[in-house]
């Protein structure tokens, strides 16, 4: 009988990454997914998400463009249904390709829900594999709230948005986490009446109080509505209306419900690795596959340092503390003190440091490339580099990157 180095159930960032680190130094393995190779980023969240955005905010440029008069498309317009076949084609391609490198590993695949049934055993397909070590990665799913189920045709969930053949007229955004807030942003560059509902009292509560604060403002020039220490309470399909705890009753073609994810669970993971989003700590994909890299390769990650960025318009990206945290020191860039931000028509974010003697502590980034502008405070603050080393640094020009340097000489 062959007996596997790891049984991984899960085919999403966690597990396919324990599996192809695995099979990269040698290790037999099996991998099992009872749906699509790639789990939730490839196929119902990170990347078709994106995909959206990219044609929403060309889309939205466009019609910067055309009021500016710098275009002219009188009949500038979008096939909604084309877009959506678009970020199936992008799902299908990477999903192919990543298929391929699991295959090429020779990394034993198995379409099939999976269970343990012992501390080395796992049953799937009514066959049972025996592996030395096991590792759960089975993620999480849409919350669903009580009095608020998903139906997906008038409330729907994260995964049913994204199967949308054509867009509403109105829509109504329950929550203002990343997902909620990119939802915002797609439907709002396509022309939809934007409703976003948010309990907490600030947008997007889980960052810096600066950032949610000028997410609301930026929200507001783009004409969502945002409802915020407000929740929907109740939701009636037939008169498609929902009602807000202030007594706001609101008309809207669909709720889309973004309250956050629960994670997975297997009658027993008995001894086995719990990573991803399943072990219910922070569910984002690269923090998924850095738990993978740690279990599998013995390489460390800092928990504090792991970014967050959410691709609203412009992007929002943050790593380690915020102002709400203690007392720093803080420097904040507008945007618009940059060359390239107003080449690209980039009206409005900041860059924000704050600091602790001479070590950063965090960075808030509101701003056209945050994604990737966060990652050099990353290596800056992994590597404990002092800010007077920092200002050694030669940063290109015109780019976003500048506006880091800048604060920092404003320190
Ligand atoms: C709309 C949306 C947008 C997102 N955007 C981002 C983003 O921009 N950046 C980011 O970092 N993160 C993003 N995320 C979060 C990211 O998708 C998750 O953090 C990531 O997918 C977690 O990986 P995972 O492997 O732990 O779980 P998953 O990706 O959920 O994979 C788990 C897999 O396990 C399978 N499975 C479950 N039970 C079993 C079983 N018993 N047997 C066999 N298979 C099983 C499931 O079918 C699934 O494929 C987004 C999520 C959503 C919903």
């Amino acid at each position: 009988m062959t007996v596997y180095d790891y049984g991984i159930i899960g085919g999403g960032p966690a597990g396919y990454s324990a599996a192809i680190y695995a099979a990269k130094i040698g290790k037999s393995v099996v991998l099992f997914e009872k749906d699509k190779i790639g789990g939730t980023c490839l196929n119902r969240g990170c990347i078709p998400t994106k995909t959206f955005i990219h044609w929403a905010d060309l889309y939205k440029e466009f019609k910067a463009g055309v009021k500016k008069e710098l275009y002219r498309a009188p009949e500038l317009g979008f096939s909604f249904e084309k877009i959506s076949q678009e970020k199936d084609s992008v799902c299908n391609n990477m999903r192919n390709a990543l298929e391929l490198i699991l295959k090429t590993l020779k990394i034993n695949v198995i379409p099939y829900e999976a269970d343990i049934i012992a501390p080395d055993k796992i049953i799937a397909g009514s066959q049972v594999y025996v592996c030395s070590k096991i590792i759960t990665a089975i993620g999480a799913k849409p919350k669903c709230i009580k009095g608020l189920e998903f139906d997906n045709e008038f409330i729907l969930s994260s995964d049913e948005v994204l199967n949308l053949k054509s867009l509403p007229k109105k829509v109504v955004i329950l929550g203002s986490g990343a997902i909620g807030i990119e939802w915002a942003r797609i439907f709002s560059a396509f022309d939809v009446d934007t409703i976003i509902v948010e309990a907490a009292q600030n947008l997007l509560p889980i960052a810096d109080i600066e950032v949610s604060k000028r997410i609301a403002r930026i929200f507001k020039q783009s004409g969502i509505k945002v409802f915020t220490g407000c929740s929907v309470i109740s939701a009636d399909k037939t008169k498609k209306t929902v009602t807000l705890s202030n007594g706001d009753v609101l008309e809207t073609d669909i709720l889309f419900a973004a309250a956050g994810r629960v994670k997975n669970e297997i009658s027993n993971t008995y001894n086995s690795e719990i990573i991803g989003d399943c072990a219910g700590e922070i569910q984002l994909a690269h923090y998924a596959s850095c738990q993978a890299k740690k279990i599998i390769l013995g390489i460390p990650y800092n928990k504090d340092l792991i970014p967050s960025v959410v691709y609203g318009e412009p992007e929002i990206a943050w790593v380690g503390k915020r102002e709400q945290d203690g007392e720093f020191k803080k420097v904040l860039l507008p945007i618009t003190a940059l060359g390239k931000a107003q080449c690209d028509n980039a009206k409005d974010g900041f860059i924000k440091i704050l600091t602790e003697g001479d070590k950063i502590a965090g960075a808030h980034i509101i701003s056209k490339e945050a994604s990737a502008l966060i990652q050099q405070i990353v290596i800056a603050m992994q590597n404990n580099i002092p800010i007077s080393r920092l200002k050694e640094v030669c940063f290109a020009h015109p780019t976003y990157s500048e506006g880091i340097f800048e604060g920092l000489m404003r320190l």
